[in-house]
């Protein structure tokens, strides 16, 4: 008999940068959250907005990092892509790929037809992130949706994390051609659209799946959408701050400093909080402030109680050493 978080749902869909591993590394915890929610029964699946890989691959490296995944287990913006576009279109149409080899794959394992010329007439053109991309095939692309192809965006995170810091992702190159066209893309297909979550759900059969992520933008927003709980983990890009202030539609279920969370009660991550262990927060009209000592993400759940309710974070205040400590390093 159980009552952990994860024991509430029978499907748990993970982020993988910042929730399963940062860049190249597992991240601790990671891989036993997983084998512990296979041994319970809970199906995994994993989503990746990150369209340079192929699922065979993305499975590869996360079993070589010592985390169990197959291939049908995983869903890319690239995978979901071609499969949106095969949809759409006849069998067979040209597609003009701007992106990397695992897109090119993808778009000709769904029957289409990958071209690399507005000459070649596509009817569709997509675009994902690949380091290769340069000016001469965004230029076919920006020809070829001026001509009237639809403009699919694998998705439009601006951002690559890299251990020198962020480098250009898809969403800067796409803004190449937004810049040119002064257009947006016609359909952008991975998170925060719901796609890759309502996919994930229908693949495993699951009536009551959990989105996992690092990111309010993107994994919160995308579960919010797709009528998903979440829960967010602090391993990732989002921090307190940005939690504190998050608009209605990036809340999520749950937050907790990692995934450990998922065996713990349900009731130790859910937010807001009204009560927590050793920690108190006091209004007093547009002010608040917080005093005792505890965890720090109880904490975190209980302010979220009052800024969600509309009080501004900068209007936190500390009433405890702790207090002082906790809302510094949070940069509040
Ligand atoms: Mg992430």
């Amino acid at each position: 008999m159980s009552d952990h978080l994860a024991a509430g749902y029978d499907l748990a869909v993970f982020d993988l940068d910042g929730v399963v591993f940062l860049i190249d590394k597992p991240i601790p915890g990671a891989a036993e959250a997983v084998e512990r929610l296979r041994a319970d029964g809970t199906a995994v699946a994993y989503a990746t907005n990150n369209a340079s890989r192929r699922a065979g691959e993305v499975a590869a490296l996360l079993t070589g990092m010592g985390v169990s995944a197959a291939p049908a287990e995983v869903l890319t913006s690239a995978g979901a892509a071609a499969a949106l576009i095969a949809e759409q279109v006849p069998a067979g149409s040209p597609v003009l790929v701007v992106g990397a080899e695992a897109l090119r794959a993808e778009v000709r394992d769904a029957g289409l037809v990958p071209v690399d010329s507005a000459e070649d007439e596509p009817v569709a053109v997509v675009q994902g992130y690949g380091p290769e991309v340069g000016w001469k095939i965004l230029s076919e692309a920006a020809l070829a949706i001026r001509a009237g192809a639809t403009w699919y965006a694998t998705n439009t995170d601006r951002t690559l994390p890299s251990p020198r810091g962020p480098l250009p992702g898809n969403g800067s190159l796409v803004a190449v051609i937004r810049t040119a066209l002064d257009r947006d893309p016609d359909v952008v297909v991975g998170k925060p659209q719901p796609a890759l979550f309502t996919t994930a759900a229908s693949l495993a059969k699951a009536d009551h799946p959990l989105a996992i992520g690092d990111r309010l933008d993107t994994d919160i927003q995308g579960a919010v959408t797709a009528g998903m709980d979440s829960l967010l983990v602090l391993t990732g890009v989002s921090g307190p701050t940005d939690l504190l202030s998050a608009p209605a539609e990036r809340r999520p279920t749950f937050v907790a400093a990692d995934l450990s969370a998922l065996f713990r009660s349900a009731d130790q991550a859910r937010i807001p909080a009204t009560e927590v262990q050793g920690w108190q927060l006091t209004r007093d009209g547009d002010r608040a402030t917080l005093s005792g000592a505890g965890d720090p993400v109880d904490a975190l759940r209980l302010l979220c109680g009052a800024t969600w309710d509309g009080l501004p974070p900068a209007n936190l205040e500390p009433g405890s050493p702790e207090a002082t400590e906790l809302l510094h390093s949070w940069g509040l």
